[in-house]
């Protein structure tokens, strides 16, 4: 696989996470409780890191939620939970952080929008947040948001736009008071003291098209890392598509140094979702490795039992169940591939480019499988026991591979 060359960006430290630099792309995820109800909120967010998140954002949308947070941090530290926690501002976040001294202290990272900092004073209220993450030594994100531009500069700007010979479109108009917006408040934070390595940008859109356009523009303008995120990407499969879609084309060019995804979830359904999305994401696109990966043929109809689907799934199953085990025990096994397919037509071939391979019988082909270790041919298996003789094989492989005695 041709490694994908990260652009080159400064590495912002949040409390032991960095963002850019040559660090890791960084998963991150949102809750979606009360923040002032501490207990709800401490426990999504133990669910969402237990799932893989490495940054929390909470809103601090009041006073009771900005009460909350200096609680909420203490009772994650105390059981064992050391991530850290970025609160999210709008409109009232300069009297929110003035007010509440211990929650700027509690946070690790702050997010300003600032289309959402007020309009008549809204410099000075950017600008007195600023001033709290300087004293409390705390990184920003400088998050832009299509739904809440900064209406003043997008006027500006159309009026400019509207006096050219030739206009430009006003979708690009848009996309360009996005990037400004975003630029002249990183500015604006730099001039009140905010280094340069404590702010992250991120312009985020709902169009899976004007995501990739608008993060193309900013990257090439600054060296601030980015987070990456389609905004309101929406319920189920659309909205898992529609990240994937506009974050993809970014990621491989090496843009984007955080992600997170904003999946709506059913009622009562599970927020820690957007988290494997998220790392499903980078894993698909061989950019981080989070777990072992299945690779599984759809089928077709030279398998008419459901055989092949059962065990597909059971092994996908049996290595989730024992990755949190394999982990620790044997690392780097996070990159092992697994196939898992359906007949011979590409069984063979695609178990020999996997770690390790099985390609069962489809019909009318003798009911033998055989089982591929690193490219070679291993062993045939047949008969009842063959889900549970290739689950054997599959342990033998990860110790003898990822184990303390490997060569
Ligand atoms: S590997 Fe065989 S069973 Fe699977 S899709 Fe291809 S032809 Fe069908």
């Amino acid at each position: 696989m041709i490694p994908v060359e990260r652009r080159k960006t400064v590495a912002v430290d949040i409390d032991g996470v960095v963002i850019g630099g040559t660090a890791p792309v960084v998963v991150q995820s949102m809750t979606n409780t009360d923040t002032a109800d501490v207990d709800g909120t401490v426990t999504q967010i133990r669910q969402l890191v237990d799932a893989g998140s490495e940054l929390v954002r909470v809103t601090v949308n009041n006073e009771d939620a900005a009460r909350a947070v200096p609680e909420i941090v203490s009772q994650l530290r105390e059981s064992g939970y050391p991530t850290p926690i970025i609160g999210d501002f709008h409109y009232n976040g300069h009297l929110l952080l003035k007010k509440f001294p211990e929650t700027a202290i509690a946070l690790s990272k702050l997010r300003i929008n600032p289309g959402n900092v007020g309009t008549k004073h809204r410099d000075k209220n950017f600008t007195e947040i600023i001033e709290v993450a300087v004293e409390h030594d705390k990184p920003v994100r400088i998050g832009v948001n299509w739904g809440s531009l900064d209406q003043r500069l997008l006027t500006e700007l159309m009026n400019e736009n509207a006096s050219r010979q030739s206009p430009r479109d006003g979708g690009e108009v848009v996309l360009e008071a996005m990037v400004q917006s975003a630029l002249r408040s990183a500015d604006l934070a730099e001039q009140n003291g905010l280094r340069h390595d404590q702010i992250v940008i991120s312009t985020k859109v709902s169009s899976v098209r004007d995501l990739v356009s608008v993060y193309r523009m900013l990257s090439a303008r600054c060296d601030y890392p980015l987070h990456l995120g389609l905004t309101e990407a929406g319920l189920g499969a659309k909205g898992i598509v529609a990240t994937t879609a506009g974050l993809a084309p970014l990621l491989l060019d090496g843009i984007g140094d955080t992600i997170r995804v904003s999946l709506t979830p059913k009622p009562g359904g599970d927020r820690a979702e957007e988290v494997r999305v998220a790392q499903q994401v980078l894993q698909s696109l061989g950019i981080r490795h989070f777990e072992p990966q299945v690779t599984s043929c759809p089928g077709c109809g030279r398998t008419t039992s459901t055989f092949f689907q059962e065990m597909a799934e059971e092994i996908t199953e049996y290595i989730q169940e024992m990755i949190p085990q394999w982990r620790s025990s044997y690392p780097g096994v996070e990159e092992m591939d697994v196939a898992v397919m359906g007949c011979v037509v590409n069984g063979p071939g695609e178990s020999k480019h996997a770690n390790i391979g099985i390609s069962l019988p489809g019909t009318f082909e003798e009911p033998k499988a055989p089982v591929y270790i690193d490219g070679a041919h291993a062993i045939t298996l047949k008969g009842e026991g063959l889900v549970e003789e290739f689950k054997e094989i599959l342990f033998d492989y990860v110790k003898g591979t990822y184990g303390a005695g490997r060569e």
